[in-house]
C-alpha cells in the first residue's frame, strides 16, 4: 500500500499551500517583490534543464498591469513565496519565450513529469488543468456571454447573468480486476505498441465509484465484478481527470473484448506480470512509470493490495 499511496506525485501529495483565503488578494500579491510566476505557452510547462533533474522555470512576474482576461492564477504560497501561473499567450508582449532566463525549455508535461519531485510535480498539475479550463472556458455556460477571471483565477464569473463557473475535475475509475492467481489487462490501439494497462472509465452522473468499476468493466470485457475496494488516486492533469485506484474480484473468466473501447484484453498471472514490469516480456510492456496503474500493479506482483 505504501508504494500505492506514494503514486500520487503527480498530485496532491506536495506540500503547496494553496491558501484560498488570499485568492480575493491575488492582485495584490502578485505585485510582492518575492512573486514567481511558472510560465506555459501552447500546453507546454518551462523547465529548467541545468540541475541534475528538471525543475519547475520560475520567473519574475512581468511588471505593469493585468487585464482580468489575461491575469495569472494564483496557485498559493510555495515556501511562503506568492506563486502564479500563465499561459504566456495570454501575456502579450510582456514575457516572449526568447525572454525568459535560464537554461529553459518548454517542453510537454507528459514527458517530464515522472521526473520531478513531488512537489513540482503537484504545482505543475494544479496549473495545467486550471490553466487548460480557462482557455476553454470563455464563455458564461448559461447565457453564452463573455466571462471574467475572479477569486484569483478559481473562478469565472458572468456579468450578463449573474452565473459562476468552477474549474472541473472528472472522476475516471481505474481497475486491478483479479481473478485467483490473475489479473485483467486491456489494451487501447491509440497506445504505442505492446503497452497493456488496467481497464479504466469515466464515471457517469449518479454513478458510485463502485458501480462504475462494475459498469467499465463489464462494457468493456464482458467480465461480472463482485466486490470493489479502493485503493488510492492520482490526479492526472491531461487534462483535468482524477484516477480513482480500484481492485475488483471477478465472478467469469471469459472475455468479450468491446472494440469500440479496447483493442485487446488478457488474463495475465502474477509471475508474468513481475516480467512485464521488469521489462522483459517479448510481446507486451508495462503502463508508464508515472502513472497510477503501475503502481498498483507493482503493488499487486508484491502481495501488497488488500482484497476487498
Ligand atoms: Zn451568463
Amino acid at each position: 500500500m505504501s508504494e500505492t499511496g506514494r503514486v500520487t506525485f503527480v498530485s496532491g501529495s506536495g506540500h503547496l499551500d494553496r491558501a484560498s483565503h488570499l485568492r480575493d488578494r491575488s492582485g495584490e500579491l502578485l505585485l510582492d517583490r518575492r512573486a514567481m510566476l511558472l510560465p506555459f505557452h501552447r500546453d507546454k510547462v518551462l523547465i529548467d534543464h541545468l540541475a541534475k533533474a528538471p525543475r519547475l522555470a520560475w520567473q519574475a512576474p512581468p511588471k505593469g498591469s493585468f487585464e482580468s482576461s489575461e491575469h495569472p492564477v494564483f496557485l498559493g504560497m510555495n515556501q511562503g513565496i506568492p506563486s502564479f501561473a500563465t499561459d504566456i499567450e495570454f501575456l502579450d508582449r510582456k514575457l516572449a519565450p526568447e525572454q525568459v532566463s535560464g537554461q529553459v525549455e518548454f517542453v510537454d508535461l507528459r514527458s517530464v513529469a515522472g521526473a520531478l519531485d513531488p512537489v513540482d510535480a503537484s504545482i505543475a498539475a494544479t496549473a495545467k488543468s486550471l490553466l487548460a479550463w480557462h482557455s476553454t472556458h470563455p464563455f458564461c455556460a448559461r447565457c453564452g456571454a463573455p466571462t471574467r477571471i475572479e477569486n484569483g483565477g478559481w473562478r469565472r464569473a458572468c456579468r450578463a447573468c449573474g452565473g459562476t463557473h468552477f474549474p472541473r475535475t472528472d472522476p475516471v475509475v481505474i481497475m486491478l480486476i483479479v481473478r485467483a492467481d490473475q489479473v485483467l489487462l486491456g489494451r487501447q490501439s491509440s497506445w504505442p505498441p505492446g503497452i497493456y494497462s488496467l481497464l479504466a472509465g469515466f464515471m457517469e452522473p449518479g454513478e458510485t465509484i463502485e458501480d462504475a468499476v462494475r459498469r467499465e468493466t463489464r462494457e468493456e470485457s464482458g467480465i461480472e465484478v463482485s466486490r470493489v475496494g479502493y485503493i488510492g488516486c492520482q490526479p492526472w492533469p491531461y487534462p483535468s481527470n482524477l484516477m480513482l485506484g480500484c481492485v475488483g474480484l471477478a465472478e467469469s473468466r471469459d472475455i468479450t473484448v468491446d472494440t469500440d473501447e479496447l483493442e485487446n484484453a488478457v488474463w495475465i498471472g502474477r509471475s508474468t506480470m513481475q516480467t512485464i514490469l521488469d521489462g522483459g516480456h517479448p510481446y507486451i510492456a508495462a503502463p508508464r512509470r508515472d502513472a497510477i496503474a503501475r503502481a498498483i500493479l507493482t503493488d499487486w506482483v508484491r502481495g501488497r493490495v488488500p482484497m476487498p
